[in-house]
């Protein structure tokens, strides 16, 4: 044990699924614990996505054969991938990223994704319950919707991926898929079931549900802005924008889309493996190279008696439509879309949402858009689309969890637990190695 250690007391900064679920692990193991956000928990990417928790999402964007579709992606591009010119800013990433699409990086990446979706699970299920909001949780998987033979054949290396990791799937036929969701237009030639798959009514209801627990158990929320972090003698210390330093033995940095933002600038003397407090003359600086999968969504009224059962994934129109509830408990459609390559603070584009909402409107019958409900986010990614859970080397105290790509509301609870029980010293749940921060 060290003095980090000991103290066993920490700071998360960033209070979406992935701080939130941090916070209430490192708590469950008795440290404690302060989270820092701007805003109320889950307003950022974690309230705004299609709710899905899948074993399905263990397949990253970047796998093989991803060279050979791009230039056809480039030229001809569908709804479910626009790259606007301020991505290219961001070339670095873009051509690590690239270069990850190979069978070395996929296979890690695949094995290392389906072990933190599993953790996940059934971590949701457990705080799902102690939250005492398992109604917010709909077991009954998500479908994926092909509208023609050779666009389901084209997807025979995913179901092939899906059998390996046997992952409970089922091929309907169109009186199949008519059976189970009785609504949708028949335009589809075949529908993949994925059964090992389930979704939440209120993505940002769940995150808040978790923080209110964390509370419960006496955990501390601190609303500020978080402008800068710095080295401490005991530890770190972070600024807040209204110029006022708080140490901490122990910081995580859980800021989603923003996190590569505070550590790009900073500089950090490094320190021995062994945690001594001596620093070494060296400085390093970060080298973790973060994209923005930028998507947007728009919620609509149902048209009442037409339910949709469990979201839908259209591969052809390249949106999901989930069936969710708003604050109040009312019954919405959030229709969420593919990826946008954007710089993270680019202007909105609404192109992609209005395609996506007349390919929607063609498969399944909607009301009117509900005022104000348009949103945008960032899908934070790394080039291996594995995110980052662990310490900083060389930074003893500086704990990093963020870079959880599409998965991120999936994925928080697994990695809080393996992030709690790394800061805790303690053997894991999972293998840690694919998500360390030394492979950058
Ligand atoms: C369109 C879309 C659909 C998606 N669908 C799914 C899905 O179905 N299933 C799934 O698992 N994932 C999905 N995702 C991905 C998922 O939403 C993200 O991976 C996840 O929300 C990331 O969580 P996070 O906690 O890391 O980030 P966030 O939720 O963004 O949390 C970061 C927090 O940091 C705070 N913060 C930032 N800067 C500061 C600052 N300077 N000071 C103080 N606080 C700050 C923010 O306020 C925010 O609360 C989707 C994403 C998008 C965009």
């Amino acid at each position: 044990m060290n003095f980090y250690e000991t103290s066993r007391q920490a700071t998360v900064l960033g209070a979406g699924m992935v701080g939130v679920s941090c916070a209430l692990a490192l708590q469950a193991k008795g440290w404690r614990v302060t989270l820092v956000d701007k805003r109320e928990p889950g307003e950022e990417t974690s309230g705004g996505n299609a709710g899905v928790l899948s074993r399905s999402s263990l397949l990253p964007f970047n796998r093989p054969g991803l060279w050979r579709s791009l230039p056809q992606m480039l030229l001809q591009p569908g709804p479910g991938l626009k790259v606007r010119a301020s991505a290219l800013s961001n070339w670095p990433w873009l051509w690590r990223f690239l270069w990850h699409a190979n069978r070395t990086s996929f296979e890690k990446t695949t094995v290392a994704l389906d072990a933190l979706i599993q953790l996940s699970w059934v971590t949701h299920r457990t705080w799902l319950t102690q939250a005492q909001s398992q109604h917010l949780l709909r077991e009954n998987g998500w479908l994926w919707l092909y509208q023609n033979p050779s666009s389901f054949d084209a997807s025979e290396f995913t179901r092939e991926v899906l059998q390996k990791f046997s992952v409970a799937t089922e091929i309907l036929s169109p009186q199949s898929l008519h059976e189970l969701e009785p609504h949708l237009a028949p335009h589809y030639s075949h529908a993949l079931w994925i059964k090992d798959a389930a979704s939440v009514t209120h993505p940002e209801g769940v995150v808040k549900a978790y923080a209110q627990q964390f509370i419960n158990a006496g955990g501390i929320i601190q609303k500020e802005e978080i402008k800068a972090i710095a080295q401490h003698p005991n530890g770190w210390q972070w600024q807040s924008s209204n110029g006022d330093s708080h140490a901490t033995p122990n910081l995580v940095v859980a800021m989603g889309p923003w996190s590569e933002k505070l550590l790009g600038p900073f500089k950090f003397q490094n320190q021995s493996n062994t945690r001594s407090n001596a620093p070494s003359e060296k400085t390093s600086s970060l080298q973790i190279k973060m994209g923005f999968e930028r998507g947007y969504h728009r919620q609509f009224k149902p048209v009442e008696g037409v339910p949709l059962g469990r979201p839908i994934y259209d591969i052809s129109g390249a949106y999901v439509l989930s069936p969710m509830q708003n604050a109040a408990g009312e019954n919405i459609m959030r229709l969420t879309t593919g990826v946008e390559l954007a710089a993270q603070d680019a202007q909105p584009n609404w192109q992609q949402l209005e395609e996506a909402e007349n390919a929607a409107r063609r498969a399944f019958p909607m009301k009117e858009a509900l005022p104000s409900s348009d949103w945008m986010g960032s899908r934070p990614s790394l080039p291996d689309s594995r995110p980052v859970i662990g310490e900083m080397p060389g930074c003893p105290g500086l704990w990093l969890a963020f870079g959880h790509q599409h998965i991120g509301f999936s994925t928080g609870p697994g990695t809080g637990v393996l992030l709690a029980e790394l800061m805790s010293s303690e053997s894991t749940s999972i293998d840690p190695r694919a998500f360390g921060v030394d492979r950058f």
